[in-house]
């Protein structure tokens, strides 16, 4: 998969939706839709977080 596109440097803080803990200003982190929800609309994760949950996803094909 690639991250470049949809990775952002935080400029403030964010609540990563993967883990529910703090993107902190200056981290690296995705921002793109929950990717086995069925929610519209954009969550921050840490990019391990998205990676992890993207994988997870994909393993149901
Ligand atoms: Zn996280």
């Amino acid at each position: 998969m690639i991250l470049n596109s949809i990775q952002h440097t935080a400029r403030h803080q964010h609540q990563c939706a993967g883990c529910g803990l703090t993107v902190h200003s200056g981290e690296r982190y995705v921002r793109a839709q929950v990717p086995d929800g069925g929610r519209a609309a954009k969550a921050a994760f840490h990019s391990n977080c998205y990676t992890r949950l993207a994988a997870s996803a994909n393993n149901t094909k």
